[in-house]
């Protein structure tokens, strides 16, 4: 049975005493601190304060870091990226994007990958903290600490791996034939017949570089491909491969909860009263108290209820891969 640790109240106290309780996961090496900086325009992303508090406990030399996204929007690129997250007031420790030197593979030989593609950031660092915003998501059910780790240091020939099975494509309404997509394939696989751009899905190799340089948003992402349980194994197989060989503790908090991720650049409605953070040096374990205790408060499956997913197959699939245990106790510190 893991320990899942609780805070209640005085957030920031009980961040450095649960780190505390937890370091010993770690080695005296730099630590990654694996956030979600916030889209622009959303409001109930993760606050700085909570970050600040753990980070002036960690005495060895420690950064935060996302890797960017597969979608259009203010952390596309690295150094838009880098902005946001200073707009967003993460200015009190180096900033890295898991991906601005490129991604690295990793083998993991499971049942929807042999390798992983991440952030090439992740060579450099044995210790992660995933500091995450636990909410909900329409097609993985729930945001917590799998989602931010697996899908979040993908790369973004990753994060197309785990959300699509067939290749992204070109709206022909909106593309203007600037050619920046076809200038960018590195498999020449966008090709132009009778006057529009379609991309050959027998050559694409789902890098997905054509949807982050278009200036019309007219490359789409095949969203609804992959079912909603693929994804969720997919992210949890991301997990697995980064796991490996590396020593993770992990905060989820249980604060502004939204239907939807931070990914969405509006403010959102918080969907239930604030139930605290939670600490556990268990992937599976934080992610099943964190869902227990979102049920607990509203009485029903909340997330199946607002999306028709629970998230219920992420929690069985780490479970299964021996990524942790679903079995916990609540220790409130
Ligand atoms: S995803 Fe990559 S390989 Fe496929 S069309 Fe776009 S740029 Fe080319
Ligand atoms: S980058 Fe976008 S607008 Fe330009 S040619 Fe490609 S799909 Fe069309």
């Amino acid at each position: 049975m893991a320990k899942v640790f609780v805070i209640k109240k005085n957030f920031e106290e009980g961040i450095k005493k649960a780190y505390n309780l937890l370091s010993n996961k770690l080695s005296d090496k730099p630590i990654a601190i694996k956030l979600h900086f916030g889209e622009r325009g959303n409001t109930t992303y993760i606050q700085p304060e909570l970050v600040k508090a753990l980070v002036n406990e960690i005495k060895q030399e420690k950064i935060l870091t996302d890797a960017n996204v597969l979608y259009r929007g203010s952390r596309t690129d690295t150094s838009s990226h880098k902005q946001i997250a200073l707009e967003h007031g993460f200015d009190f420790a180096p900033v890295k994007i898991a991906d601005e030197k490129g991604e690295i593979s990793i083998e993991i030989n499971k049942k929807h990958f042999k390798t992983i593609k991440v952030g090439s950031l992740l060579q450099e660092y044995e210790n992660i903290i995933v500091f995450s915003h636990f909410k909900g998501h329409s097609t993985a059910g729930f945001g917590g600490a799998l989602k931010n780790l697996g899908m979040g240091f993908g790369s973004r020939s990753g994060k197309l791996a785990m959300h699509a099975n067939i290749s992204p494509f070109i709206d022909t309404n909106i593309c203007i034939l600037c050619n920046n997509c076809k200038e960018n394939c590195p498999a020449n696989a966008i090709q132009t017949i009778n006057n529009k751009n379609i991309i050959n899905k027998n050559k694409c190799i789902g890098c997905a570089k054509c949807i982050a340089v278009c200036p019309k948003k007219a490359v789409k992402i095949p969203w609804g491909s992959a079912t909603e349980k693929q994804l969720q194994e997919r992210i949890v197989e991301y997990c697995y491969g980064i796991l490996k060989d590396r020593n993770l503790i992990y905060f989820n908090v249980l604060l502004n909860i939204t239907k939807r991720c931070d990914c969405v650049g509006s403010s959102m409605k918080q969907i239930i009263d604030d139930i605290g953070i939670l600490a556990s040096g268990d992937i599976v374990a934080i992610d099943q108290a964190s869902l227990d205790l979102v049920n607990k408060q509203t009485g029903k499956q909340t997330f199946q209820d607002i999306h028709g997913v629970s998230g219920i197959d992420q929690l069985i699939y780490a479970e299964k891969l021996g990524l942790g245990t679903r079995k916990y106790e609540l220790i409130k510190i």
